[in-house]
């Protein structure tokens, strides 16, 4: 198939681009608060100005999640639905460097930004957020 033509077949058949990863879930038997410096916490990706309302939480081990810390998983995800600009950004060829760019105008968050969520909710760990994500993905 030719590139322009499957540029349009994609642009005009695809309406929500989806990517999930799964982290390991802190224990709730066993979980405590973790200390993480602040600057740790900008360098991932935390914005300056949230910093302080995240209390991240660890599991310390115990008999319910066999001294790992951890029990179950919890989904991350990253959601793009097919926006006008993307799509017209799509059958005009755009790249994918470009297409990112858009998104995060848009408002997508990023693998990490949906990651530290869920370490600012206290269900998985920091070290889970740099395992599971990179810091532009
Ligand atoms: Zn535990």
């Amino acid at each position: 198939m030719k590139p322009q033509k499957s540029a349009s077949l994609v642009a005009s058949a695809v309406n929500l681009i989806t990517a999930q990863r799964l982290g390991r879930r802190v224990c709730s038997e066993c979980k405590e608060p973790e200390d993480i410096p602040k600057q740790a916490l900008i360098e991932a990706g935390v914005a300056p100005e949230e910093v302080d309302q995240y209390v991240c939480q660890r599991g310390t081990g115990c008999s319910v999640c066999n001294d790992t810390g951890y029990k179950g998983r919890v989904g991350i995800y990253q959601v793009m639905p097919m926006f006008e600009e993307i799509r017209e950004m799509v059958l005009a060829g755009a790249n994918t460097a470009e297409i990112k760019r858009e998104s995060m105008r848009l408002g997508v968050k990023t693998m990490r930004q949906s990651a530290l969520l869920k370490l600012k909710e206290g269900v998985t760990s920091f070290e889970e957020v740099l395992r599971c994500t990179v810091a532009d993905d």
